[in-house]
């Protein structure tokens, strides 16, 4: 399987990208379409990805990780993405950026022992304040060498399967962005509880809860990094993770948009295929030129990490391009199906479900223009 842009990319990077592609659209996509209703995905098909190691790809190798660049975890989260974004998130769960950036040599290895057999980390930065998260409510209260934490996280991904948490609690609220710090929360923590999964629009096959904390205690060993630095960790680790993220964005795209050209040279109209009426035509085209500045943004981005820049404004550029061109295609997959589209036995309705989420996680997109504007502008 060739595409357009295999020039880019290595032999290497092309083959696992056509084993993944392969596996995703063979049993991924059909797998998920039926799991929708109550999104419990088949266990087997979870252990498949694992076996497979895609919950290692940024794992590095001394840690028993597979050590891949940002570049080749985004082409394969693109395949997983297109079959289905909550499975993307389901199996590949959250990066190791918080560990890369500040976790210590105890905690990378407790880290990594834990996800080797099988398992996925979570993300608990957003509550009841949303994107306003220097005013979340949570506190880590220091006694002796331990921390007592008392909060409630809503909305968080995989709080149901992640082994630990990526979590974010006040040290001390009257110092704002600067009194926050950020610990690893076991997933099996006593005092940590989870409340029942979110009845979501789309992306059904990733789970989301609340993750409610009381009186959880946790050694000094847990905390990552220095006390304080937790706000600052939290947007430096989405400028990373946010590329890869935008990556099942752009897979979601290029699904609708294939599943568009397919209808449009199948569906005849007032005596021609619908592509070849004007108005349709040109949608495709339109389809397939922000799926590809996506993909482009994307790969930009995941270079830019792999060549050791953080470059903030092009991953607020790529998670806001691409999730806008996963709307816009899966919307306008519907529009060129018509009434069909909108039926829940065409694959388009779902796609166009799961697109929204993409827009709204990870820092809204409204959030990622302030980010851009500001780099713009400062
Ligand atoms: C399915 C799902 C999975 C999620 N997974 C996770 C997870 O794993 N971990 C985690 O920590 N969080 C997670 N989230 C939370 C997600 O990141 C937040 O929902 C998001 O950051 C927005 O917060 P909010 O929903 O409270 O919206 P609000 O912050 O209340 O925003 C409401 C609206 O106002 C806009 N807005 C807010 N502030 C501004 C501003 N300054 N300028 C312009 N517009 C603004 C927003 O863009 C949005 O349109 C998840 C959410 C969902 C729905």
């Amino acid at each position: 399987m060739m595409d357009e842009f295999d020039f880019m990319l290595s032999e290497d990077q092309i083959d696992l990208r056509n084993v993944v592609r392969d596996w995703s659209q063979n049993k991924v996509m059909p797998a998920c379409q039926k799991a929708e209703i109550d999104g419990n995905v088949p266990d087997e098909l979870v252990r498949e990805a694992f076996d497979m190691g895609l919950h290692l790809v940024t794992i590095p190798e001394e840690y028993g990780g597979l050590g891949m660049s940002n570049l080749t975890h985004a082409i394969l989260r693109e395949e997983v993405g297109r079959a289905d974004g909550g499975f993307a998130s389901r199996v590949f769960g959250f990066g190791w950026e918080p560990f890369e950036m500040t976790g210590t040599e105890e905690q990378k290895h407790m880290v990594a022992d834990a996800l080797i057999p099988g398992g996925i980390i979570g993300y608990a930065l957003t509550e009841e304040t949303g994107s306003d998260a220097v005013n979340m409510k949570t506190t880590a209260k220091k006694v002796g060498n331990q921390y007592v934490i008392n909060g409630t996280k809503t909305f968080i991904s995989n709080a149901d399967s992640a082994e630990f948490f990526v979590l974010f609690a006040f040290t001390d609220k009257e110092k704002g962005p600067k009194g926050m710090t950020a610990f690893l929360l076991p997933k099996d923590a006593p005092g940590l509880t989870r409340g029942l999964p979110e009845n979501k629009m789309g992306n059904r096959c990733v789970h989301v809860c609340s993750l409610f904390l009381d009186d959880v205690v946790l050694d000094e060993k847990y905390r990552l990094g220095e006390e304080g630095q937790g706000y600052s960790l939290s947007m430096n680790i989405l400028h990373r993770s946010r590329p890869c993220a935008a990556a099942v964005a752009v897979g979601i795209a290029e699904q609708a948009l294939q599943e568009a050209i397919k209808y449009a040279k199948e569906r005849v109209v007032f005596g021609r295929p619908i592509w070849q009426h004007e108005g349709i035509g040109f949608l495709l085209a339109d389809m397939d030129m922000r799926v590809q500045q996506a993909r482009q943004l994307v790969w930009a981005a995941c270079k830019s990490l792999d060549a050791g820049i953080v470059n903030k404004k092009l991953s607020s550029e790529a998670k806001c391009a691409a999730s806008d061109a996963a709307m816009f295609c899966a919307e306008n997959a519907v529009q060129v199906m018509g009434g069909s589209g909108y039926m829940r036995e065409y694959p388009v309705e779902k796609l166009m479900r799961d697109a929204k989420i993409y827009q709204i996680f990870e820092g809204t997109n409204q959030i990622q223009r302030l980010i851009v504007s500001g780099q713009l502008c400062r």
